[in-house]
């Protein structure tokens, strides 16, 4: 028996001139999730790109469990391949979903005939096909608004697939297709979902992280290393820049007021981060911040870390409540990771009574009060960039 991976175009399908691009980015990153289990063969034919294993010792579950975390499809489904002919299709249904049907009470088949040639027409196939399955299961019924099975025909240019449905696939659109973004990446809950997020709007994530070492322990960095991992089935391979951040946090506690220390500190992250994006042509920063969250996410705390940024900051999660951050969290299986306890930079130092509503004034006067130019620069020489990809990821 062999068998395919059909995945459906999702938003592609509606890009215009462009629509090629699309398709080849989309293929090109499902290439590379798929070739440590083997060689495929892509093809593609209206919306619908046919991936097939080019041997049977392939692991299709792994392969299917793979492309579905593939931006840029919005279902998948695993088909049986089988020959044009009507008697043969009926040989292989059986035999392809032999064992949903005879769990099933209900169940309808759904033709689909685009090689016109066939002899059959799709409703025809439906009837005939239907009969047919009734003969051998005859407890089960038709029922076509709600049944437990759909057995689906596709008669298409080369063969005929069967399956039983498609699941929903990744959504979005490809990675590498919107741009480059610097994903600022904290051991928490909400910035592993952030940089999901955004990968799924087609942006090609990088990721940086500060540590203060030994305020904040190497366990904690490792945690964040593979929070990095974790999101790599999704974003794709991904750079990971972590920065020392100690000498700063240091200067800031002995020279700015306390009450402004972590907006301050905000401030100069992004300032790190976007040094780090222009040697790298990248043009976009991603947080995970959320409104109201905490002290250092009010209105007033946003406005005073937007004004250190020249480059815009992405923040999908910002109208997002913690329940349904943690739901996303939770399906792309970092949370596990992310409560885990270990302690962040922005938690080293933190004032008792942080502003919430500082001015912009008093935040630009109290950081230009020390020169923290030097330390900048040193922090950003002294980065240390590792590289996260598919391969080494578990999926
Ligand atoms: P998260 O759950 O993502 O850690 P949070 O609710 O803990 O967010 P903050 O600690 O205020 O919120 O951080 C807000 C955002 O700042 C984070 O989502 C992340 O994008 C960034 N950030 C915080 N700490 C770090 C860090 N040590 N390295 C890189 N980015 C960080
Ligand atoms: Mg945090």
């Amino acid at each position: 028996m062999k068998e395919i991976i059909l995945l459906k175009e999702g938003e592609i399908a509606l890009k215009g001139l462009n629509k090629r691009n699309f398709e080849e980015a989309f293929i090109k990153n499902l290439r590379h999730r798929l070739k440590p289990l083997g060689k495929f063969i892509y093809t593609r034919s209206q919306s619908m790109i046919y991936c097939e294993p080019a041997d049977d010792t392939i692991d299709m579950d792994e392969a299917v469990s793979r492309a579905s975390k593939v931006f840029g499809a919005a279902a998948i489904c695993r088909a049986m391949i089988t020959e044009k002919d009507f008697d043969v299709i009926t040989r292989d249904v059986m035999e392809y979903c032999g064992d949903e049907l005879s769990c099933a009470r209900t169940f309808k088949v759904q033709a689909k005939r685009s090689d016109k040639r066939f002899p059959m027409r799709s409703p025809e196939i439906c009837a005939e096909l239907g009969g047919r399955i009734l003969d051998r299961y005859p407890r089960l019924e038709v029922d076509v608004k709600n049944p437990d099975v759909t057995v689906n025909v596709e008669i298409r240019d080369t063969n005929a697939y069967i399956h039983t449905g498609n699941r929903p696939a990744a959504g979005g659109i490809p990675v590498g297709t919107s741009g480059k973004a610097m994903l600022l990446l904290s051991g928490g809950i909400d910035s592993p979902v952030a940089g999901y997020m955004m990968a799924k709007r087609g942006i090609d994530i990088s990721a940086i992280h500060y540590v203060s070492p030994p305020y904040t322990s190497d366990r904690a960095r490792l945690k964040v290393e593979r929070l990095c991992e974790k999101i790599t089935p999704w974003c794709g391979d991904t750079t990971f820049y972590c920065v020392p951040f100690t000498e700063i946090q240091e200067a800031l506690r002995d020279n700015c007021p306390e009450e402004l220390f972590t907006i301050i500190m905000r401030r100069l992250m992004m300032e790190i981060a976007q040094r780090i994006c222009e040697k790298n042509d990248i043009t976009a920063l991603i947080t995970g911040e959320s409104v109201g969250q905490v002290a250092s996410q009010t209105m007033g705390a946003i406005v005073c870390t937007d004004n250190a940024c020249r480059m815009p900051v992405f923040r999908p999660v910002i109208g997002m409540d913690k329940s349904e951050i943690t739901a996303i969290a939770r399906k792309i299986d970092t949370f596990d990771i992310s409560i885990e306890p270990y302690e962040d930079c922005c938690t080293v130092f933190t004032p008792k009574h942080p502003k919430t509503r500082p001015t912009l004034e008093e935040v630009i006067a109290a950081q230009n009060s020390f020169d923290f130019e030097p330390l900048i620069q040193k922090a950003v020489d002294e980065t240390e960039v590792k590289r996260f990809t598919i391969g080494s990821a578990q999926f």
